[in-house]
């Protein structure tokens, strides 16, 4: 089997569905849902999975817009990961339209690599990747048991074979005063709100003397009732992020020493929950990353090495990355200057340029199916995540 044939037949694949990716991408920008509520995406997906002979099952692991559909019945099993949650108010400003069409497409096209080389196909629909975790819920039922790799591209201002992420846990924190007059009787009251000023002020100087790559970040969501109120009630989320979990670890102690400190000092009480969907640090597989890299090169690409100081997020794909050799390299959508999480991003998914990344992001994955294919390759990236 020529190898550089099937790749140009799979190449060829994705261009005689350019249309229909490209109306399923701007379906999903144009009708944003947010996580764990993305019925819309999630069944239109899954519909063009089914035309093209995928075998479909709705909802996994408890959660009703995720989604398996699988092609081929030999091994490896190689999964293609797809994300179609968005952001409140801003719609698709992370482009999770482009990664959910992309692994569709992917998939759709890489049959035939699978009717030639054998292997399966599984296209995972993983909702609520933005705060809510979904992959962490698959990866915990024993969705990824049988897969032996996975991929997923996210959209990006640069194209990079591979991104780190941060390790990363949410804090979800209360203070209990006593409310009262706040001009008549302010000594009767204790004081909510100035505990959680205080809290805040406490982490403001642990900041300083934390490594460069952790963030500690929160908003307060309830700051008191009326200015004449002594506040009995306040409540904030915070987020820290650390590059490994041991140093999350040691951080969230930290940080749940500031409320704690802050609540001994106003005398209002506290109470707290962490989350418990904890987002783990990326683990990269260079040889699969190698891999993608050459075939995104190929379609005419610059793809750069990815650099730390153009900062660190979090994703669910970390968990995944834990329990299964994965990539979760970029693809430019838009110049350097356009922020993630920006309107100018959602509008970009959609740009010709937007279209142009999807139709490469797909090809790149489908081109990298029919490498994992080839023999010895999957003993190779299984070795190296043995050995990492
Ligand atoms: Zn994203
Ligand atoms: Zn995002």
């Amino acid at each position: 089997m020529d190898i550089e044939k099937l790749k140009l037949e799979v190449r060829q694949g994705v261009e005689s569905s350019e249309q229909k990716l490209i109306q399923l991408s701007l379906k999903i920008h144009d009708n944003p849902e947010l996580g764990f509520k993305e019925e819309k995406a999630a069944a239109w997906l899954t519909s063009y999975l089914e035309d093209e002979g995928f075998h479909v099952e709705r909802g996994l692991a408890g959660l009703p817009t995720a989604f398996q559909a699988t092609y081929g019945q030999e091994s490896p099993r190689i999964a293609l990961l797809a994300e179609y949650d968005a952001l409140p108010k801003l719609g698709h400003a992370c482009g999770h339209n482009i990664i959910g069409v992309s692994a569709v497409g992917a998939g759709v096209a890489a049959k035939h690599a699978v009717d030639q080389l054998g292997g399966t196909i599984v296209v995972m629909g993983t909702p609520g990747e933005e705060v809510l975790g979904g992959k962490i819920d698959l990866v915990k039922t024993g969705a990824f048991k049988e897969v032996d790799v996975a991929m997923i591209v996210h959209p990006d201002t640069r194209n990079m074979p591979t991104e780190e992420a941060l390790a990363c846990s949410t804090l979800e924190v209360e203070f209990f005063g006593r409310a009262a007059h706040a001009a008549g009787q302010p000594h009767k009251g204790i004081n909510a709100l100035d505990a959680m000023v205080l809290a805040f002020t406490s982490i403001n100087s642990l900041r300083q003397h934390i490594r460069g790559d952790a963030r500690i970040h929160g908003i307060i969501t309830d700051g008191g009732e009326a200015p004449n109120i002594v506040p009995a009630h306040s409540a904030a989320t915070f987020m820290v992020r650390a590059l490994d979990d041991d140093y999350l670890a040691e951080l969230n102690h930290r940080v749940l020493d500031c409320f704690t400190g802050a609540s001994m000092a106003s005398g209002a009480r506290l109470e707290y929950r962490w989350k418990d969907r904890t987002y783990a640090p990326m683990k990269n597989n260079m040889t699969l990353a190698g891999l993608f890299k050459q075939n995104l090169e190929s379609l005419g690409r610059n793809v750069e090495d990815f650099d730390r100081r153009s900062g660190m997020g979090s994703t669910d794909m970390g968990n995944v990355s834990q329990v299964v050799p994965s990539i979760h390299p970029t693809i430019a959508i838009a110049p350097h200057e356009v922020l993630l999480h920006s309107p100018e991003f959602a509008t970009a998914t959609v740009s010709e340029a937007g279209h142009d990344a999807l139709l490469d992001a797909t090809k790149a994955m489908a081109m990298t199916v029919v490498d994992i294919l080839q023999s010895g390759v999957i003993d190779r990236i299984r070795q190296e995540f043995c050995d990492g």
